[in-house]
């Protein structure tokens, strides 16, 4: 019998003190403590992991530890100073060693898990260089709030400061990166330090990261294993009823409120939707909220922003209260001040950008139902075809830009192809640039299908990696990845990782030949194009070289087939896309 964490407010289900398996319950079960759906929880473990005195090490300790409270998987590279911990992870069968091709895929991988998730994987790589290379893919991690625990090899003890082989100040490079950063000194602190570790990635929100000696990863130890319940607060955190009341009283006189959903509101579709319909109120969400309702709804806008609609931003314009929700206000939203009700899990997202009208700091699952009972039903007939007249308006747009017939084949024909065809719960993961510019703007996604990006640090070479993560999360749904030359060329030989590991992710390559985006902001900064054009491999060759399946769409007349034939393919595809890159023809 099984223990399923609420990735939300860490409320515990556990199946023997239920007596009902998880999978049982029905699918819109909610989380008693908080309100969240039945997805936000993560299976922890079935039971501890034996450990034999005398026949165990630091390293198994660890690793006992780690899956005794829910981590699953470990990406990286085994290398000198990380073999014991390797060791560990190769004997223990409830937990999954992913080899990457480079440890940039290993942090990307761990950062993609706890976005889909709200639980850590692991990343684990040697000293020096295999430390360095973790940097970009858990900076992802640290400005997206992804939980990530990063364990790197360390010298051995005595060999620590001279100046040795494949050593760097470890401690302090990783220092801005972390929420919870030290080195493993002794065997005593081994249960100590990683708990304190997952704790910190999970609450904080961030990367945690432990250095290992490689000495200190075999000396021989046994430890208890330290229980996950007891040692978690829940984090349900509501408000006071008289501020509640407050932002009731507020959405009650607005005439022209708006929904404004972020990342932090993703699985709160449900809720959010039935207070827009009570209130009448158009949806909008920023790039990463995309997804939260049905977009085919009549209520939902469009995002806002650099990729937005016109629908949403004419709505926001003109609204007289915008509600966010689960938004940090990022520059890249560009909300304008307007008179607002916030509601956030983080009390400094609060009020970030400009003073609110009403800031509730909890969890959106908890305050949203309560908000609900006290705003008044309020049907507003002439908004309400406003919302329509402008939601058709932006479509028709969208429409007559997804012109099927030229070539080299428009983005927007690619993404309304790629919108038809996508499984209803597709999981896509989205790289950086003009990929992913196209698909926050053109495409309108279901609220089963889940996405995740580089949200802050906007880092290229997220797409790929990422998509083999959602692949081990989610082995039966359709993974798709959206990613171009560029950001695709910087992690491609993880492609391999995907062949080997039988993940049958599905890529598609937005081939412009170009660093789009940037020959873009070249063209509208008024400097001459240059170093933008990309020289590139056959990517479908090198996908079939790799023992996956290559395809090559050159005219628009192919594509279709193209979609069609990677989507029904078992195997890991990569669809290499001749791809217009001028923007706005
Ligand atoms: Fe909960």
């Amino acid at each position: 019998m099984g223990k399923y964490r609420c990735t939300v407010c860490n409320y515990i289900y556990d199946e023997d003190e239920e007596g009902y398996t998880f999978d049982e319950l029905p699918d819109n079960w909610r989380c008693p403590v908080c309100n969240s759906p039945k997805i936000t929880f993560v299976y922890l473990s079935e039971e501890k992991v034996e450990l034999k005195e005398g026949e165990t090490s630091v390293s198994d300790v660890i690793i006992a530890q780690m899956i005794e409270w829910g981590i699953k998987y470990v990406f990286g590279l085994p290398g000198t100073s990380s073999l014991g911990v390797v060791d560990a992870v190769r004997k223990n069968e409830n937990l999954t060693y992913i080899q990457v091709r480079h440890e940039q895929t290993a942090a990307f991988m761990a950062s993609a898990y706890g976005k889909l998730t709200g639980h850590p994987a692991a990343c684990l790589t040697v000293a020096g260089p295999g430390a360095t290379n973790l940097a970009t893919g858990l900076y992802d991690a640290s400005l997206d709030h992804s939980p990530v625990l990063a364990l790197t090899g360390m010298l051995t003890r005595q060999l620590i400061g001279p100046g040795s082989f494949q050593e760097i100040d470890q401690q302090a490079f990783f220092e801005p990166i972390t929420v919870y950063n030290k080195v493993l000194m002794s065997e005593n602190q081994t249960t100590t330090l990683i708990t304190k570790a997952i704790k910190h990635a999970i609450l904080d929100k961030g990367v945690a990261h432990i250095g290992i000696p490689k000495d200190v990863q075999e000396i021989s130890y046994t430890a208890e294993t330290m229980p996950f319940d007891g040692s978690f607060p829940n984090n349900a955190i509501n408000q006071p009823m008289f501020l509640i009341l407050k932002a009731a009283q507020a959405i009650n006189q607005a005439e022209r409120p708006v929904i404004v959903s972020g990342f932090g509101a993703i699985n709160q579709g449900d809720a959010l939707l039935e207070l827009a319909e009570k209130i009448t109120a158009p949806i909008v969400t920023t790039f990463r909220g995309k997804g939260v309702v049905n977009e085919d709804n009549e209520l939902y806008v469009g995002s806002h922003g650099d990729i937005g609609s016109t629908a949403s931003t004419y709505l926001v314009l003109n609204s007289d209260l915008l509600i966010v929700v689960g938004s940090s206000f990022s520059d890249m939203t560009h909300l304008p001040e307007k008179k607002t009700i916030q509601i956030d899990i983080d009390p400094l997202a609060i009020g970030k950008q400009f003073p609110v009208e009403v800031g509730l700091y909890g969890n959106c699952a908890e305050i949203l139902p309560q908000l609900m009972d006290l705003v008044q039903e309020n049907k507003k007939d002439q908004y309400l075809e406003e919302i329509r007249k402008h939601k058709k308006e932006w479509l028709d747009l969208l429409d007559e830009e997804a012109d099927g017939k030229l070539t080299p084949i428009r983005p927007q024909y690619i993404i309304k192809v790629l919108n038809d065809k996508i499984d209803d719960d597709a999981v896509i993961t989205l790289d950086t640039g003009e990929n992913g510019w196209w698909f926050g703007r053109n495409f309108w996604m279901k609220k089963t299908q889940k996405m995740i990006m580089s949200g802050y640090l906007g880092t290229m070479g997220f797409g790929l990696p990422a998509a083999l993560a959602a692949q081990l999360i989610y082995p039966d749904r359709q993974v798709v990845s959206i990613t171009g030359d560029g950001g695709f060329s910087m992690v491609m030989a993880d492609f391999l990782t995907a062949v080997r590991n039988q993940l049958p992710v599905k890529i598609f390559i937005f081939n412009n030949h170009q660093l789009g985006m940037i020959m873009q902001e070249q063209m509208v900064e008024k400097y001459p194009n240059w170093e933008t054009e990309l020289y590139n491999p056959d990517f479908a060759a090198f996908a079939r070289d790799c023992g996956g399946v290559g395809i090559k769409v050159k005219t628009p007349d192919e594509l279709t087939g193209a979609v069609d034939k990677a989507l029904s393919s078992d195997e890991p595809v990569i669809v290499d896309i001749e791809t217009d890159p001028q923007r706005f023809i």
